[in-house]
């Protein structure tokens, strides 16, 4: 099996895509320019998360930050790993239907660019679980760090997320708090799964969702 379909396996195995109106994944990646996207979803789901996901080899890694980044170095967000999504996923903005993976909103929360320091390392990086990267997003900017912490492999490690003391660090800037809005809609509201207790039954990893 090609690398990146392997990659995508846990993805497909997840979902029911007669059902839920996220992408199924393409049979080939689309061809890229030189920059990598990055975006995050705030994702509405069994417990509110944020989804940050970076572009690497083809498709999107991603993260689940329960509390969402931080503008202030001294915050270390957990970061659990969770399943690479297509690089389509990067446009999905919408509701995931109750009783499917993941059910409730999930909105683009925030999206850009993003490269390494230095650029062009993110898969050695990712390897051993340090990533120092730039984001260039509409709210997410400068110098970030993520260090996993727990597990490796294709498992659910964990990770830290959290800002580099940089120019653009900054102690008293609430970003989840005080820019809550979809960047693509301005969307400032999202609604979680309506059986919340059932969901929780079915799924007893709240950040596997
Ligand atoms: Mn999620």
């Amino acid at each position: 099996m090609a690398r990146r379909a392997k990659r995508l396996k846990t993805y497909r195995a997840k979902r029911d895509f007669s059902i839920t109106p996220e992408p199924a994944p393409e049979e080939q990646a689309p061809k890229k320019r030189g920059e990598l996207s990055f975006m995050v979803h705030k994702h509405d789901a069994t417990r509110l998360h944020y989804d940050l996901r970076l572009e690497i080899e083809g498709a999107l890694a991603s993260w689940a930050i329960p509390k969402g980044p931080s503008f202030n170095p001294a915050d270390r967000r957990l970061a659990v790993q969770t399943e690479d999504h297509p690089l389509s996923y990067g446009t999905f903005e919408g509701r995931i239907p109750d009783g499917e993976y993941g059910a409730g909103d999930s909105m683009i929360w925030d999206r850009g660019t993003w490269e390494t320091v230095p650029p062009g390392q993110e898969v050695w990086m990712r390897e051993k679980g340090h990533l120092e990267f730039v984001l260039h997003g509409e709210k997410l900017k400068g110098r970030w760090h993520l260090v996993r912490t727990r597990g490796h492999g294709s498992g659910k490690s964990e990770w830290l997320c959290f800002k580099a003391k940089d120019e653009l660090a900054n102690p008293d800037f609430d970003v989840v708090t005080e820019r809550p809005e979809s960047v693509v809609s301005g969307k400032r509201v999202t609604r979680g799964p309506l059986r919340r207790k059932t969901i929780d039954a079915a799924h007893p990893d709240p950040m596997s969702l």
